[in-house]
């Protein structure tokens, strides 16, 4: 049987270059975004070389969304044996300036998504004493920089699950990792005018993923810096 990883916000970016570094490795994929469109062109390009894949159209802020996806992995996947916490979203701005309900927002998308999912998801990883949850963090989890705003605390806060999550989760043998990437290069950054050279690829994301999930089963790593070669942006 395959093994089963469930991966939220995969149609781009770093959630994209994950699922296709663990499809080409074999594993079974749920994978969810909000974009229809998206979605369809995902599904063409996974479907000539997997046994098995959910893509669910999902709304990972919106609870009675994100948990209608988690029934659905649950019903046709049972347990899965990696959950990755990646969709987000930045948005710039000051605590001071920006508009009333950026923070929300933020935490809603950033946050209660991962913590939701993980805590529907670990009942079945719990019983069966294996698991491995990813938390896709970022260097706005470990410092402050101008116009990071509300995103900062939200990713902060993204930390700190994964924190307790780890400490909570190891009498259960289930591995938590943070990973905490710096300016990578995806759709976020497409308009930036920096050369691409300047950043890391989602695919160094994709591949420390799958590199970290196959370290011998009495390791773990609890959390993953990187940056781009000439430091932060
Ligand atoms: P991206 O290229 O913008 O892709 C984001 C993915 O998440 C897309 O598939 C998007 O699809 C989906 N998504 C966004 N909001 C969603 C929602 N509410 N519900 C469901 N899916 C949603 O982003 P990225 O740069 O790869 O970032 C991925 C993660 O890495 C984020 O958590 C981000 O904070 C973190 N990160 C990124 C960088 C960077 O420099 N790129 C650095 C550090 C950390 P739809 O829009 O169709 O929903």
């Amino acid at each position: 049987m395959n093994k089963k990883i469930v991966i939220t916000g995969a149609t781009k970016g770093i959630g994209r270059a994950i699922a296709e570094k663990f499809g080409a490795g074999g594993f079974d994929l749920a994978l969810c975004a909000r974009t229809e469109k998206d979605l369809k062109e995902l599904q063409s390009a996974f479907k000539t070389h997997h046994a098995k894949f959910i893509i669910q159209k999902c709304d990972v802020s919106n609870k009675e969304d994100l948990k209608n996806f988690a029934d659905t992995v649950n019903k046709e996947f049972g347990a899965v044996d990696v959950l990755v916490n990646n969709a987000g979203v930045f948005i710039p701005g000051e605590i001071r300036k920006e508009e009333d309900g950026i923070l929300e927002t933020l935490i809603e998308t950033n946050l209660y998504s991962a913590y939701r999912l993980s805590r529907w998801m670990l009942p079945r990883m719990i019983k069966n004493r294996h698991g491995h949850i990813f938390n896709i963090c970022s260097v706005a989890s470990i410092f402050a920089y101008p116009n990071g705003g509300s995103y900062s605390i939200s990713k902060f806060a993204m930390l700190g699950l994964s924190k307790v999550l780890r400490e909570e989760l190891k009498q259960f043998n289930i591995k938590v990792t943070s990973i905490i990437p710096g300016a990578t290069y995806t759709d976020s950054w497409a308009g930036s005018g920096l050369p691409e050279s300047r950043f890391i690829k989602a695919e160094d994301i994709g591949k420390l993923v799958w590199d970290v999930y196959h370290l011998s089963p009495s390791a773990t790593v609890e959390e993953l810096l990187i940056r781009p070669i000439e430091g932060d942006i």
